[in-house]
């Protein structure tokens, strides 16, 4: 089963990982009054406007908006809430968007991948990370593997110190942004064991122009058993 952005964000956040936080509308009655909440809430100036539907590559199928004034947000839900969106991940027939997320918008400095699953080949999970964050994570695995680094984790040791310090040095960090990193890996660990998911992928974290790291986007998905 697979759960929207917003949901999984919302569980991130229960985890104390810090997220690019909105309003989720299902009418576009509810729009204008929404953004200026999430203005007034978050203190920007900018918001995005992002469909919730159940598949990525939501910015390359025009799902994705950042919208530098009010009229442009409006603009923005109008033409996304109802509109039947295709991505690469949706197949040909695409998915209507029943629900669009209002978020506040960050000035990004880096993108990052950060994602784990389970490995049923070893019975272990593993842990991804890629200074190459925002792009298809299949495309760099493809083209260039070597920018994925990954750990093994077995469930009856658990996450263990130097595969949390591997990973976070994956990311080229340094000094506040590669601790807040190795809290964020953490604590992500922590919620894909808790919640029993079976993936939970960020793409991608973001380090802000104000040195904070900060998960933009967030895929959950989980077993039917762990319903
Ligand atoms: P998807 O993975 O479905 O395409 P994302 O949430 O990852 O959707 O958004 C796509 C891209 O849009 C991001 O990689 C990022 O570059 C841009 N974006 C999303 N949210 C913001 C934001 N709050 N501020 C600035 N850019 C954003
Ligand atoms: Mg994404």
């Amino acid at each position: 089963m697979k759960i929207h952005e917003y949901q999984a964000k919302l569980l991130l956040k229960e985890y104390d990982i810090p997220i690019q936080d909105g309003y989720v509308i299902e009418n576009i009655g509810a729009a204008e009054e929404t953004i200026l909440k999430v203005k007034n809430k978050f203190k920007s100036k900018d918001v995005v406007v992002k469909a919730q539907i159940h598949a990525g590559g939501r910015g390359k199928g025009g799902g994705v908006k950042f919208c530098p004034n009010g009229d442009d947000a409006l603009q923005s839900c109008q033409n996304i809430l109802g509109m039947n969106l295709i991505t690469h991940q949706t197949g040909p027939g695409g998915q209507l968007v029943q629900k669009v997320y209002i978020t506040q918008a960050f000035d990004m400095a880096k993108e990052f991948y950060v994602g784990i699953t389970m490995d049923r080949t070893t019975g272990k999970d593993v842990f991804m990370v890629s200074t190459e964050g925002g792009m298809e994570i299949e495309e760099v695995a493809k083209e260039t593997p070597e920018k994925i680094i990954k750990v093994w984790i077995d469930p009856l040791e658990g996450f263990r110190s130097f595969q949390l310090a591997k990973l976070a040095r994956g990311l080229n960090l340094e000094g506040s942004q590669y601790k807040q990193a190795v809290k964020i890996l953490k604590k992500m660990y922590v919620c894909f064991k808790e919640k029993d998911i079976s993936l939970l992928e960020i793409n991608p974290l973001v380090e802000t122009d104000n040195g904070e790291i900060i998960a933009i986007d967030a895929k959950m998905n989980f077993d039917s058993n762990a319903l």
